[in-house]
């Protein structure tokens, strides 16, 4: 049987990702934030994805931790012996214009969208290559590819994600490792909900479909970037915005 993580799966995309890798037939490791609340939602994540016949496993680590994921990654080898995919999910918002960003706040989310990236790269690419296969996913955004005001620091990570992306690409290639990006538009999960209706119904007003993603729109790109049937895609970034822009 084949295992996937999934980084901060706890709700929203990263839950529905889970859940989409299990109905495919993976093993799956839910990563969650570790506090009690997200320890429950991520139970409840595993219940639904046990369902299809799988086994999980959650892990509570934050992701902007170095020591944290080597923990997580050490942990699943020893449980399932292989990491197969690896998809970059946990992510943070904490939006205001420039001038008035904080210099903690601008931290906090490089910290989570982007080291994270790094931390669990680190680790899991050393058994993929030994594995000698991998396909790593990672979450960007719309805003890594064109900006949004209000998120400089958000679109920083998102950016570098994609940077980050390329390279892996390149350098693991050799050792069939794909490594490819998705770039969700405006998706319907907790992150979404917070905005003010005024800046939902501008950013609806560009999206070609006139209407909201859903989580499993998300889910069902990342588990073909996961399968055998992606097998010559690399290095890649697929928008997932409902056209957005173009
Ligand atoms: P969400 O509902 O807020 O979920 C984010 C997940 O990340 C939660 O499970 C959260 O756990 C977890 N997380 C946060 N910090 C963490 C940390 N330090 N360590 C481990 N887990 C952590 O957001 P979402 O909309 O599903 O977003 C998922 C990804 O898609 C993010 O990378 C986001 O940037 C990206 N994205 C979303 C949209 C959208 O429209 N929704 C668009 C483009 C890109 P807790 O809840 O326990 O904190």
């Amino acid at each position: 049987m084949a295992t996937a993580i999934i980084t901060g799966a706890s709700q929203g995309i990263g839950a529905c990702i889970a859940k989409r890798l299990a109905k495919d037939g993976f093993d799956v490791v839910i990563n969650y934030y570790p506090s009690e609340s997200s320890k429950e939602k991520a139970l409840a994540v595993a219940a639904e994805c046990e369902a299809f016949g799988v086994k999980t496993l959650c892990i509570g680590a934050d992701v902007s931790k170095f020591d944290q994921c080597e923990a997580m990654v050490k942990q699943t080898k020893a449980e399932f012996g292989t990491i197969d995919v690896l998809v970059n999910n946990a992510g943070i918002t904490k939006d205001t214009l420039l001038a008035r960003m904080k210099e903690e706040d601008y931290d906090a989310v490089i910290a989570v969208n982007q080291k994270s990236i790094y931390n669990m790269l680190k680790h899991t690419c050393a058994v993929m290559m030994k594995q000698r296969h991998g396909r790593i996913v990672n979450i960007s955004s719309v805003a890594g590819l064109y900006g949004n005001p209000g998120q400089v620091n958000y679109s920083a990570s998102k950016a570098a994600i994609i940077g980050m992306t390329k390279t892996v690409a390149k350098e693991f290639g050799s050792r069939n490792i794909t490594c490819n990006a998705v770039a969700p538009g405006l998706i319907r999960t907790p992150m979404t909900d917070v905005l003010s209706d005024e800046l939902k119904a501008k950013m609806l007003s560009a999206v070609a479909l006139g209407r909201y993603g859903e989580p499993e729109e998300v889910a069902s790109v990342v588990s073909f970037l996961a399968s055998e049937d992606s097998s010559y895609i690399t290095g890649q970034v697929i928008e997932i915005s409902g056209g957005l822009s173009m």
